[in-house]
């Protein structure tokens, strides 16, 4: 969504709503940079600004929104590319996240007529897919000249883009999947408690993945209210049996393991039997008392 005011803060504390026509490119460095602030009510997240000739107002590089922020985009860490181990970040808004894992838990539970009746349904939708492969033809032909010239454009594609999550039941995930982000659908099969956090066996038709959290995962402070839970899907595995996962992270092959690996770095990036792990343990919690 593009921001069209931001407050700057001046030193002496006070707050002055700043339009992007205000702003020139000499006024943001030597004043503004660093103290303009989201437009919305007690959202600390800062704001930037781009000149040129559409220039425009963007969020500060590494800064969240608050939770109900209007302007919120949430920033999952990526892997770029198979081989590499460098992390770019990618924002993906964290209502479209939760949407795609509320529909992976109705289609897990589609029956496989209904499985492809759906999949025939969607196909009108298709042009969507030519959409995205010519805007990206596009942008490997002329992208120089829209970072230069039309930033703004530029970074609405690109989110738009990177907002869809692809998703795939166990079995059906494909080489070109990993290195990706993608929405990974299983039933639970094995939860092994790992200090505070678990990995998490899961499998479709006979194949399996783990789902792994690591240190980026323990250390972020928006995910405490996940650790040490994990022994609420261990439970619920023995209470119902079935236990139907969906989480959205990164895709993973670990040249020593044969298995594919789902790493997740967000708490509420994955449901259990389309619930919210740190809502399940509190349920259980409040029955036990
Ligand atoms: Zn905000």
């Amino acid at each position: 969504m593009r921001i069209l005011n931001a407050i700057y803060l001046a030193e002496n504390g006070t707050k002055t709503t700043i339009e992007l026509r205000d702003v020139t490119f000499s006024l943001y460095e030597d004043k503004l940079k660093g103290n303009m602030f989201c437009p919305s009510e007690n959202c600390p997240a800062r704001i930037s600004f781009s000149s040129g000739r559409k220039a425009h107002f963007r969020t500060w590089r590494m800064d969240k929104h608050a939770n109900d922020c209007i302007y919120q985009f949430d920033r999952i860490p990526v892997l770029k590319g198979r081989s590499s181990t460098e992390s770019i970040n990618v924002e993906i808004p964290y209502s479209r996240r939760q949407s795609a894992l509320q529909e992976a838990f109705r289609i897990m539970n589609l029956s496989d007529e209904e499985k492809e009746e759906s999949l025939g349904r969607q196909s009108p939708l298709r042009p969507r897919e030519k959409e995205r492969a010519i805007a990206g033809t596009k942008r490997s032909v002329t992208g120089i000249q829209m970072v230069l010239f039309e930033g703004e454009k530029y970074d609405e594609e690109l989110i738009k883009r990177q907002s869809y999550i692809l998703k795939r039941a166990v079995d059906e995930i494909k080489s070109q999947d990993i290195g990706t982000i993608r929405l990974i659908m299983g039933q639970v099969i094995e939860v092994k408690e790992e200090g505070q956090t678990a990995e998490i066996t899961i499998e479709n038709n006979d194949r399996k993945l783990s789902i792994v959290f690591e240190e980026a995962f323990t250390a972020d402070r928006l995910n405490s209210s996940y650790l040490s839970k994990f022994w609420a899907i261990e439970r619920l595995l023995n209470d119902s049996k079935i236990v139907l996962f969906a989480g959205i992270g990164d895709v993973r092959k670990k040249t020593d393991r044969s298995r594919i690996e789902l790493v997740i770095y967000r708490g509420d990036d994955f449901r259990v039997n389309n619930k919210d792990m740190s809502v399940l343990a509190a349920d259980y919690s409040r029955a036990d008392l």
